[in-house]
């Protein structure tokens, strides 16, 4: 499967990044607002705490992930965090059975896009659980190994430009963005003939 029929497939996908702001604006698409991985998962555990849900924490390196766990343990008490496990491994076998034995409600796995996407529908139907999302660099932000950007920044669509600052080496995923540009303009230009579209 691709990464783009992956999406395609997905449940939901949100819309985690200024660009797609800019490419909605132009193909005028109704999306408002950005919605990132990060404040989703925020959300989530909180409705997890409240409601009850299992969730198990997959993804970022080894001490990250523990104290991704311990802080968010301390924010969430009564959350129930029944596992968790780093992101480089060798072995599926093992992480999908301690996934199988916890049976979590909802899965976070945090190992970069897109290898989360392409593990997760991998591995689709081996994991019991009832929802599985993917969810980039949150464990390094929950971790407090990362910080945000400041609300303003955030607020303006400048994120991006944060995290360019904070991690020059980031710089070189900006590779793709001229390709990204360009596609959403020759779309837009077949909208306007009233072509079809994607
Ligand atoms: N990561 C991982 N396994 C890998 C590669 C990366 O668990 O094989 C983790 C990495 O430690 C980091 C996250 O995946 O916590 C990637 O964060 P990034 O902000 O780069 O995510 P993206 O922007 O790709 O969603």
């Amino acid at each position: 499967m691709s990464f783009r029929e992956i999406l395609q497939d997905a449940d939901l996908v949100i819309p985690d990044g200024s660009s797609l702001l800019w490419a909605a604006k132009v193909l005028k698409k109704p999306i408002k607002t950005r919605v990132t991985g990060i404040d989703l998962m925020q959300l989530l555990l909180e409705e997890a705490e409240k409601c009850g849900w299992s969730v198990y924490f997959l993804g970022a390196k080894h001490e990250v992930i523990k104290e991704a766990v311990s802080l968010t343990r301390k924010r969430h008490p009564s959350l129930k965090i029944v596992g968790y496990h780093h992101g480089y491994f060798d072995d599926d076998n093992l992480i999908l059975k301690d996934i199988k034995n916890l049976e979590p409600d909802i899965l976070f796995a945090g190992m970069g896009a897109p290898k989360q996407e392409v593990w997760l529908t991998k591995n689709r139907d081996r994991l019991n659980c009832r929802v599985a999302i993917g969810v980039g660099g949150s464990f390094d932000v929950l971790s407090g190994n990362v910080k945000r950007a400041p609300m303003w920044m955030q607020n303006r669509g400048l994120e991006w430009l944060y995290r360019y600052l904070k991690e020059p080496s980031r710089i070189k995923r900006s590779i793709l963005l001229p390709r990204f540009i360009s596609l959403v303009l020759k779309e837009k230009i077949r909208n306007l003939k009233g072509e079809k579209t994607l």
